[in-house]
């Protein structure tokens, strides 16, 4: 039987990082872990018991409720993923709008929050035959991790791919507050202090700005391919 690996992908917002990591793991019969629906699952948690709004932000309040704060994913055959709950309820859409993704990277600035949840996926991963992503997982959550993907695209095709979807849904956005939230988040994302969105040194880079879904996914199944053999 062939060995399982740990495959990292990273990357800026909307890069298409998820649907990857979909498909690779349905293909390797690999579990997938969407890491940034974790940090959603904890901005959702500080909205609702209004610790985050456009005024103000209570850090500390956030920090001391955080052991009430408990995530899991459950496979869902339907759509053919791990959807995630929050305190036993299923979050997975409430998680996807425009205000969930303004207030998400300032809660993941805060490393109590990093913390706590770099040590759920390290704990969820450690068998390997895992597909997670996000924005530190080769740098931090798994830097042995066998392969690590860093993918980019510009922030207009970003921002056009994240509204369609936004649309698609029935939310009422618009393109350019869509370009201005991917552009502040890669901001904040790559200026933190903790665990900012870098390249990791041995990582492959991948901008698919111009790349169809398939021929990403072909690109990548040679890379995981060519490891798994030598193992
Ligand atoms: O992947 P997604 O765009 O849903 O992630 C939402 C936000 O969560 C990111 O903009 C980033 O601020 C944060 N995040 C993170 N580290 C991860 C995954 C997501 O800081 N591993």
């Amino acid at each position: 039987m062939t060995k399982k690996i740990t495959i990292a992908i990273d990357g800026f917002s909307s890069t298409g990082k998820s649907t990857l990591a979909k498909q690779l793991a349905n293909t390797l019969g690999y579990v997938y872990v969407d890491t940034g629906a974790m940090y959603r699952a904890v901005t959702l948690y500080a909205m609702q018991n209004e610790l985050i709004t456009k005024e103000f932000f209570k850090v500390d309040e956030l920090i001391r409720v955080l052991p009430e704060i408990k995530l899991h994913f459950k496979f869902n055959p339907e759509v053919g993923f791990g959807e995630i709950f929050l305190n036993g309820i299923n979050v997975e859409n409430d998680i996807r709008n425009i205000t969930v993704s303004s207030f998400v990277s300032k809660v993941a600035e805060i490393s109590e929050v990093r913390s706590k949840l770099v040590e759920q996926q390290q704990e969820i991963g450690k068998d390997k035959g895992i597909v997670m992503d996000g924005r530190d997982i080769g740098t931090v959550v798994f830097p042995e991790a066998e392969l690590k993907i860093f993918m980019n695209a510009t922030a207009a095709t970003r921002a056009k791919r994240r509204y369609d979807e936004l649309v698609a849904k029935g939310d009422n956005v618009s393109y350019e507050a869509v370009l201005k939230n991917v552009q502040e988040r890669d901001y904040i994302d790559t200026h933190r202090e903790d665990s900012p969105l870098v390249v990791a040194d041995d990582a492959i880079e991948m901008d698919n700005s111009d790349m169809t879904k398939d021929e990403q996914f072909t690109f990548v199944s040679t890379l995981v391919n060519d490891i798994t053999k030598t193992l």
